[in-house]
């Protein structure tokens, strides 16, 4: 597992920084945008999903 490596976007200035939900990826529950996992396309944090995931199904992680 490497997801620790969080992309930053070091784009040069396009005028806007993302303004609508276009793209918008955050976790549905806590609304982080950090440590997502898009795995599952749950759109939820890690921490997020370790609660989930006995719920789902999930025995492991
Ligand atoms: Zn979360």
């Amino acid at each position: 597992m490497s997801s620790k490596k969080l992309k930053q976007k070091a784009r040069g200035a396009q005028g806007k920084k993302a303004p609508k939900g276009k793209g918008d990826k955050k976790c549905r529950i806590c609304g982080t945008s950090r440590g997502l996992i898009h795995k599952y396309s749950l759109n939820i944090c890690r921490r997020c999903f370790r609660e989930c995931a006995e719920e789902m199904g999930f025995s492991k992680y």
